[in-house]
């Protein structure tokens, strides 16, 4: 199936095998072509996102040596470049964490991990910032759930979500993350009372480097890939990533993945 509209690239290459038998292969070469444009647009963006820190790094730099005899500058100046080389390096790291996932192919070796060191191992994660905030973080729901995948991979997608919902909550809110098991799945769902998302947007916030507002992403240091990577995770666990939000009530992201064993 294709929309309608967008061109096929088929080659056919015709060899003659005898006087009336005729060898036709043809290569449908569409869907590569449709991967090719989506790297060079991945890298295009990726290319204009880095820009903006080491842009700002640069400026900073210049900034400090401009001012080096004003100590109080310098400090300012330096800790605003630790900020910009912070941000950067997350973004390297997702970009990075991003290609590898990108062929939503089913993992090679899957292992059981568990539900509750993944929760565990968010709550860890967002723990400062939740702190430095005084939200209110608590995790709960069934103990003992388990999927079959990579550990690494279900613990970064968790961890965004809940580092989502800090960032994205107003101070002293409570963010709640939960497990349970439904049929043959399991419902981990982060839950925020924080500013949600207008409904035009729901369905466009899983693309890379996508922001509801860009002026409020900076503040948040976030860089867009959080919730194309959870959607990536969820694609090659054989799960999916479904989002509820009411603009200034709140948000549910929850991320379903195939129980492990299948049945109990
Ligand atoms: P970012 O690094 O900007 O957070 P994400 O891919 O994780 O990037 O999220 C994309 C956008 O979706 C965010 O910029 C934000 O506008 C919106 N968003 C994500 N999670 C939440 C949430 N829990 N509450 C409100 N808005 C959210």
């Amino acid at each position: 199936p294709r929309a309608a509209g967008s061109p096929r690239h088929v080659t056919a290459r015709v060899a003659p095998l005898g006087s009336r038998l005729v060898l036709a292969l043809v290569e449908d070469r569409t869907r590569e072509r449709q991967v090719d444009a989506v790297r060079r647009d991945f890298v295009a963006n990726v290319s204009h996102e880095l820009k903006t820190p080491v842009g700002a790094m640069r400026l900073l730099a210049e900034a400090v040596q401009d001012a080096a005899d004003d100590p109080e500058a310098v400090d300012r100046f330096a800790s605003r470049m630790l900020t910009e080389s912070a941000r950067l390096s997350r973004l390297v790291q997702q970009i990075i964490e991003l290609s590898r996932l990108q062929g939503d192919e089913p993992l090679d070796s899957p292992v059981p991990v568990s539900i509750d060191d993944v929760v565990a191992s968010a709550v860890d994660f967002v723990d400062m910032s939740a702190g430095a905030k005084e939200i209110q973080l608590v995790a709960e729901g069934e103990a003992g759930l388990k999927v079959l995948g990579s550990e690494k991979q279900v613990s970064a997608a968790v961890s965004n979500l809940v580092a989502n919902a800090v960032a994205y909550s107003e101070p002293g809110s409570r963010v709640v993350v939960t497990r349970r098991r439904v049929g043959t799945t399991v419902e981990i769902s982060v839950i925020d009372q924080g500013i949600g998302i207008p409904e035009a947007e729901v369905e466009r916030i899983f693309e890379r480097f996508y922001r509801v507002d860009p002026a409020r992403h900076r503040s948040t240091g976030g860089t867009g890939l959080g919730l194309s990577i959870v959607k990536h995770v969820a694609a090659t666990h054989g799960g999916e990533v479904r989002v509820w939000s009411v603009e200034g009530q709140g948000s549910t992201f929850t991320l379903i993945l195939p129980q492990h064993p299948r049945h109990e």
